[in-house]
């Protein structure tokens, strides 16, 4: 690879891939985008359902560093406490932090659209939706892509980025090099997740406290909901796949039904459907990924969760990916555009941090299904008496 690049493909135009290209786009650098959906903002992909997630510090220092924060504020919720709800339906509030310091609930789809609008009002950036990666020749960075499940389209760049998500086709092809040492895994937890939906009122008013992350703590499984700006709730069920209490064992609609009776009482009647939507949604399984290296020739490199796929619990997974982007654009000015020193340096200065949140995300399962509703408790002990 020349140390100078002309053409950058990035695979993948998610949350991650999308602001990567705004990023080399404005660094001067040619950039095709792959993505192998259709794109969403013309099609129903997400067939009107609202999902957030949780944009921190590190995912809005990299808006930021875009000049887009702001327009997606216009849009977040700000949260500014958890909100831990018992079985008995009480109620304890735990602040975030001081100041009025929040974590902010964003719709997953919309942050992506603003991403892909951005994208494109690049000159330098070409979007091919419906394009799926199927192979990549690592020693010339040519890489074929199916359009409609079969017809091929060949692609050569001076440089491919894996923006790919959890379950990454650069990953997988870096792994079937032969003499590359590549050391990878993917380690799936016991518990799987459904979202829910907990509807705005008839006024439009959000039905639980807005401004907050509310947490039904059950100690193996637990509720969360995190507020949209329609007034509505998404919830997540995150429970075992298997087990005593689990997906797998409440099988019929009475079980289900006292399932959330029993443990979910002050939700369920805000709740839209819960029984009928846990029977029919498949659980999606949790995993996280690690990998080493993220590169091969300095010329592929991962990025987002194609490099550190995590699991939820931590809200970190998005905000993570967005400051790889963000320090990887920074390293192309500290090292003046010479490739070569900017991978190795990326990999270097992300690979341990990933790490870090990977395992501090997994920790952080027991700490909202458990820990907090103990936390709850005493802290409502200590109010009593005083
Ligand atoms: P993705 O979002 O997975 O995007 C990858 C893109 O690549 C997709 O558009 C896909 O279609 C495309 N693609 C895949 N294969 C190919 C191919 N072969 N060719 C071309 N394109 C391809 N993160 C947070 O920061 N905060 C949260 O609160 C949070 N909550 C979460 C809750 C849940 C239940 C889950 C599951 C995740 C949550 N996350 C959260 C994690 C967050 O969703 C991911 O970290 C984030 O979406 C990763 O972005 P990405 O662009 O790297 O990957």
């Amino acid at each position: 690879m020349s140390e100078q690049l002309a053409k950058i493909a990035i695979n993948g135009a998610g949350p991650v891939g999308a602001l990567l290209a705004v990023m080399l786009a404005k660094k001067g650098y040619s950039i095709d985008l792959f993505e192998s959906r259709p794109d969403s903002r013309k099609t129903n992909i997400y067939q009107g359902k609202s999902i957030n997630l949780a944009l921190s510090d590190r995912g809005w220092k990299a808006l930021q560093a875009i000049g887009i924060d702001e327009q997606i504020r216009q849009q977040a919720i700000p949260m500014y406490c958890r909100i831990m709800h018992d079985e008995q339906g009480q109620l304890t509030k735990l602040p975030y932090g001081k100041d009025n310091q929040a974590i902010w609930s964003v719709s997953r789809s919309g942050i992506n659209e603003q991403l892909i609008d951005l994208a494109e009002q690049e000159q330098k950036v070409d979007i091919h939706f419906d394009h799926r990666l199927n192979q990549l020749n690592f020693e010339d960075n040519t890489a074929v892509y199916l359009t409609d499940g079969h017809h091929q389209v060949i692609h050569q760049s001076d440089l491919v980025i894996g923006a790919d998500g959890a379950f990454s086709k650069v990953r997988r092809l870096m792994q079937e090099l032969p003499k590359e040492r590549i050391s990878y895994s993917l380690e799936y937890m016991p518990q799987s997740y459904i979202e829910l939906t907990i509807a705005a009122s008839e006024d439009g008013s959000h039905k639980l406290e807005k401004n907050a992350l509310h947490i039904w703590p059950r100690k193996d499984f637990m509720l969360i909901a995190l507020p949209n700006v329609d007034g509505s709730f998404t919830c997540t069920l995150f429970m075992n796949h298997q087990g005593e209490i689990s997906f797998s064992s409440l099988t019929d609609a009475q079980q289900v039904d006292a399932f959330f009776q029993r443990y979910f009482s002050d939700a369920m009647p805000m709740l839209e459907d819960p029984v009928n939507d846990f029977l029919s949604k498949s659980a999606s399984p949790l995993c996280l990924v690690h990998i080493y290296p993220w590169l091969v020739n300095n010329s592929v490199a991962l990025i987002g969760d194609a490099a550190h796929a995590m699991v939820p619990f931590y809200g970190q997974g998005m905000n993570c990916g967005f400051e790889d982007c963000r320090i990887l654009a920074e390293l192309v000015e500290l090292h003046d555009h010479q490739w070569p020193k900017i991978l190795d340096a990326y990999q270097e200065e992300r690979k341990d941090n990933c790490d870090a949140i990977i395992e501090l995300a997994k920790r952080n399962f027991v700490e909202m299904s458990d820990l907090s509703g103990e936390a709850s408790f005493l802290l409502r002990k200590k109010i009593e008496a005083k």
